[in-house]
């Protein structure tokens, strides 16, 4: 038997779409994804997969269930297997009795020399006399022992060989102890040495809790800072992040996650009891550690120092976020502060308030460029512009990046048609802190002149023109449900492009949701399973019969309609928050925001 809170954690860790969609072609609709019923070799899009709910259901054959179901009644294997099979590919152990592993993991006999040397730092940070000094660090630093333990912290003795012998005596050849990152071989034929001497030690896991490697910070101020684990099998820095280990179920609880710059902000903020905090190793974000973040949470926030080399490291990893849809905010602190300085002299609760007011990293770029009087100064606009260009561009969510292209404008005076044309242009440089070279013409006479040009390329999708005829959208829901109580067989092709969720008005919702469950029952039975309100409606259709114009023309039309009114609903917000000047309804425009592209992540599991 597999424990219920595994075969839980492995759906819910499952992607869905992308497991189903190896046998399935599936489109995004919405938060969905549609494609043909394998179940009943349907050819309409009738097939639902929903990220969000993970199940997948067929509106015709009603077949439905989890992804192992899908892979149970697909490829004919046991409900266990099936579990086996998509644990694997989420990197989760499934405990078993008998167990069907394919032999152990080559990078185990790595994995297990790293642990054990991580036992033997701990052991000489606490139970050694040398480690004496690392205890005094370690305690000027604020952190006791219950924290240290808690993140396995540990002290590299400075003895040339200590280390290298414990784990010789264990049976850990130098061969094995180079591979895992331990020793260094400088040239041939001289003595490897020691990667970690004399340094305080934060072992670095895997998601999945081996430990990969170390990150060494010195005891005290000095050279070279922190030194980590060199590039293996088991170590990529790009792809690993300082605490996901621990932060991954409060990720998904708090719906959120703080990125910080290193070790010790992690350890803070964590002991703090601010656990959905991760920290990449010494660098910006990488794309890897961005599409990691993303499988996790579509918020993140940023604290990183407010220094040059700070703010810089900021922008990329806010760019590389927003390439994944992750929606990114930045907290400023204050001068000299870090999260774990912050934290220590001020406590968890400042640190909230903190990230209540993170504002969005574009914000951030503008009020940096606004202090900096870069709008007001002719000379700088252009110069401003392009700084702003590069976020819009990472902005892979369509309705972010307008309502950037929108507080860009209004920030910089610049049309926005002339903005939406230049961000089609080439990628521009990033680097708000410092720019070297000649300042280029503004804006407003290098690019006015040439406004008299084609409208300015917009993404596929993203124009509306919400004043086309129709008496609303709720005329527009009314028509498709009409149709498809009246003639059936339509629903199929409804069913292609909407789901229950997108029909808003509620008796009509009531009244699709009940043909879509049941799409062979009768019109009574259709009545029976609806309340009275709903049931009126369902009336006065069936006595409206099928008027006008031939059905499926009708329902293409009036589902065009729909998309227009989603789009212009969408626009409206934008530009409301264009001309709202109050900081705090920035906010909720941008809060809003944030709940539109938390469905859009699951989206998003599929779309890379
Ligand atoms: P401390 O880490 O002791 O708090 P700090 O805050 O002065 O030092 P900075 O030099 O500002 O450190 O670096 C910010 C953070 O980035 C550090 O907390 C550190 O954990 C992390 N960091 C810096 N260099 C590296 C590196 N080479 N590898 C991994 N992490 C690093
Ligand atoms: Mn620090």
């Amino acid at each position: 038997m597999i424990p219920d809170e595994v075969v839980e954690r492995v759906r819910d860790e499952a992607d869905i779409v992308q497991i189903i969609g190896e046998h399935v072609p599936l489109k995004r609709v919405g938060s969905d994804y549609r494609g043909p019923c394998p179940f009943h070799q349907g050819t309409h899009q009738n097939f639902s997969v929903s990220p969000k709910k993970r199940m997948y259901y067929c509106f015709v054959c009603h077949a439905g269930g989890d992804v192992f179901t899908f892979l149970s009644k697909r490829l004919g294997m046991d409900w266990p297997s099936a579990v086996r099979l998509v644990a694997e590919r989420s990197g989760i152990d499934v405990p078993s009795v008998e167990s069907h592993r394919a032999g152990p993991d080559p990078r185990e006999r790595l994995w297990e020399v790293t642990a054990t040397a991580a036992d033997y730092f701990r052991h000489m940070l606490w139970d050694d006399e040398g480690g004496q000094v690392a205890r005094e660090y370690l305690a000027s630093r604020g952190v006791d022992r219950a924290t240290a333990d808690r993140f396995g912290i540990g002290y590299a003795p400075s003895a040339i060989g200590l280390t290298r012998s414990h784990l010789q005596t264990l049976g850990f050849d130098d061969q094995r102890q180079i591979e895992a990152g331990l020793l260094s071989q400088p040239e041939e034929g001289r003595e490897p040495r020691p990667r970690f001497r004399g340094r305080l030690i934060f072992p670095i896991f895997d998601g999945t809790g081996h430990t990969v490697g170390f990150g060494g910070r010195l005891l005290g101020p000095g050279d070279v800072k922190y030194v980590n684990s060199p590039e293996s099998s088991i170590f990529a820095k790009r792809r690993l992040l300082y605490g996901l280990n621990w932060a991954k179920f409060a990720i998904r609880r708090d719906e959120r996650l703080i990125v910080v710059e290193g070790y010790f902000d992690v350890v803070r903020l964590m002991a703090a009891g601010i656990e959905s905090v991760v920290a990449p190793l010494g660098t910006a974000l990488t794309a890897e550690q961005a599409e990691l973040i993303a499988r996790y949470t579509t918020q993140a926030v940023l604290i990183y120092d407010s220094d040059r080399a700070g703010l810089r490291a900021t922008f990329r990893s806010a760019d590389e976020l927003l390439r994944r849809t992750v929606a990114v905010r930045v907290v400023t602190l204050p001068d000299g502060e870090d999260p774990d300085t912050y934290v220590r002299t001020h406590g968890r609760e400042q640190l909230e308030a903190q990230l209540r007011a993170a504002v969005d990293v574009f914000e951030r770029k503008i009020q940096i460029l606004e202090q900096a009087r870069w709008f007001r100064d002719l000379h700088h606009k252009r110069r401003a512009v392009d700084h702003l260009l590069p976020t819009i561009r990472a902005a892979a969510d369509p309705i972010l990046r307008d309502l950037y292209v929108s507080r860009a404008s209004e920030a910089s005076g610049v049309p926005k048609a002339l903005l939406w044309r230049e961000v089609g242009g080439e990628a521009v440089d990033d680097d708000l802190v410092a720019r070297p070279g000649p300042v280029r013409p503004p804006v407003t006479s290098g690019v006015v002149g040439g406004g008299s040009g084609p409208p300015p390329a917009r993404r596929a999708g993203a124009r509306a023109r919400p004043g086309r005829r129709g008496s609303g959208r709720t005329a527009a829901e009314r028509e498709i449900v009409r149709w498809v109580v009246l003639a059936r067989p339509e629903l199929e092709r409804v069913a292609e492009h909407i789901g229950p969720d997108d029909i808003h008005e509620p008796t009509l919702h009531a009244i699709f949701a009940a043909v879509l469950r049941r799409p062979d029952a009768t019109a009574d039975e259709l009545r029976a399973a609806l309340g009275p309100d709903a049931g009126a409606v369902l009336g006065a259709m069936l006595a409206e019969g099928p008027t006008g114009a031939d059905p499926a023309r009708a329902i293409d039309d009036s589902l065009a309609r729909l998309r227009e009114y989603d789009l212009a609903e969408q626009r409206r917000e934008i530009d409301r928050h264009v001309s709202l000047a109050s900081e705090d309804e920035k906010r909720a425009l941008m809060a809003k925001k944030y709940d539109i592209m938390k469905d859009a992540r699951r989206d998003r599991q599929n779309g890379r």
